[in-house]
């Protein structure tokens, strides 16, 4: 996952490259706090060039995850595909203060990378790309109706009797507004 540096000519470079998540320690993480399972190696594609002093990086990582659905609590598989588009450095520019104040600005508030020598490694970026394309709260499908909160069935394979939940919710609402208005 090396990018170097000479190989960038002026029409710039492609590449693609296939690494097991195994060689990425925070993917493990994610296996190790049982939060998903990689199925597939992480296929990157990605084109290189220089833009000034800079290289720019883009392209795309992709892999196959086992995940838990936050609603219904089953594993189902998905294909995770994270777009990036990375500016790499090997020094700061200079920023130009408006006042006299001092401004440090990192790399990172700029969207820089920084880098040092003749390559650039890409393994924590495309990791990080990865990580940030993982669902906060997965779902197996948009429109999973979950468990019932009373009997606990997977609501997905039918309807288990146990009423309309939907129904209370607005009913209950409904009562609170009345109350509401008796005290005015
Ligand atoms: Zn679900
Ligand atoms: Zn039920």
């Amino acid at each position: 996952m090396l990018i170097r540096i000479d190989d960038i000519k002026d029409g710039g470079l492609s590449l693609d490259f296939e690494e097991l998540p195994e060689a990425f320690p925070g993917l493990m993480e994610i296996v190790a706090d049982g939060d998903g399972v990689f199925l597939a190696p992480l296929k990157t594609s990605l084109r290189a060039v220089h833009v000034r002093d800079m290289v720019e990086v883009e392209g795309q990582v992709e892999t196959v995850i086992r995940l838990s659905c936050s609603r219904c609590l089953e594993s189902y598989d998905t294909s995770l595909v994270a777009p990036f588009a990375l500016t790499y450095t090997r020094e700061l520019p200079e920023v130009e203060a408006e006042s006299d104040e001092e401004v440090e600005i990192s790399a990172e508030e700029m969207g820089l990378i920084l880098f040092e020598g003749e390559e650039i490694d890409l393994r924590e970026a495309l990791q990080e790309q990865v990580l940030m394309a993982l669902p906060f709260r997965p779902l197996c499908r948009e429109e999973c109706k979950g468990l019932c909160p009373q009997c606990g069935a997977n609501l997905n394979d039918g309807d288990c009797g146990c009423g309309q939940p939907d129904f209370n919710i607005k009913f209950a609402a409904l009562k609170n507004f009345k109350v509401k208005k008796d005290k005015d």
